[in-house]
């Protein structure tokens, strides 16, 4: 269900990420080797966000990858430092819309989900409850995903760092809708903070660049997966992996 990845590193032409390795994104949309919980191809959309001098730039569309005509070019003649995609699988009974397909974008935060919260909508009633009417009517698209953003972005507007409010999230939401997958991937273009529940993830780091991704996109051996029930905050030169039960300030 869904791909994602995100880049942090020296400028690199876009089709790096999507189409130039063997199991590229766009590989990946129809022949992906790690999908759990119901799908089998991502064909339900996609979307490439990037930062550049002039701010953040999304191409989002509601079809396939691999079948847009137009951004193999495109893709070739971008380069950027910072960039986050993603391909859909449409969770049964919501809608394939370009509204729908990560990543979700505010300012320089560019985000997407993989997953599913189960029992949606009912189970998080009470956390979207808690938002701005504003926020709720001008939801991206009536999806899990999209609710999810706002409530990452509605912590992030609150001045909480990328990690408080993946970790806060993700604690919320796994708490009100048990059995949920929640992997959640959020960059400002400089970090890249991931959640693990219930969907894979790895990771290529080194001193200079930071890589991270549903499926490895080549036969690198530097790829390590990152353990399930993990939020991982990667920069180049630094990465640290929390365990989700680390994650939260203990209560008394
Ligand atoms: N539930 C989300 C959607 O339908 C994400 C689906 C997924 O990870 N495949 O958009």
């Amino acid at each position: 269900m869904c791909r994602h990845l995100a880049y942090v590193g020296p400028p690199i032409p876009l089709s790096r990420l999507l189409f130039e390795p063997p199991h590229s994104l766009s590989h990946q949309s129809w022949a992906p080797r790690d999908m759990r919980g119901g799908g089998t191809i991502n064909a339900d959309g996609f979307g490439v966000g990037w930062h550049t001098a002039d701010g953040p730039v999304r191409y989002r569309r509601a079809g396939p990858l691999w079948s847009d005509p137009d951004l193999p070019a495109l893709a070739r003649s971008v380069r950027s430092g910072g960039a986050l995609a993603a391909v859909r699988s449409a969770t049964v009974g919501m809608p394939v819309t370009p509204f729908a397909a990560a990543p979700f974008n505010e300012g320089p935060w560019f985000f997407s989900h993989n997953g599913v919260v189960a029992g949606w909508p009912a189970s998080v009633e009470k956390a979207a409850a808690a938002l701005p009417l504003n926020d709720l009517l001008t939801l991206d698209a009536p999806t899990d995903s999209a609710l999810l953003w706002a409530l990452v972005r509605d912590q992030l507007r609150r001045g909480s760092g990328l990690f408080e409010a993946v970790a806060g999230t993700v604690a919320s939401v796994a708490a009100s809708a048990p059995g949920s997958r929640l992997n959640l991937l959020l960059t400002d273009g400089t970090t890249v903070v991931a959640s693990t529940v219930g969907h894979a993830l790895s990771v290529l780091a080194d001193e200079h660049s930071v890589l991270v991704s549903s499926e490895p996109l080549d036969a690198d051996p530097s790829w390590r997966p990152v353990p399930d029930g993990t939020i991982l905050v990667a920069e180049p030169g630094s990465l640290k992996q929390i365990p989700l039960s680390d994650s939260q300030p203990a209560r008394a």
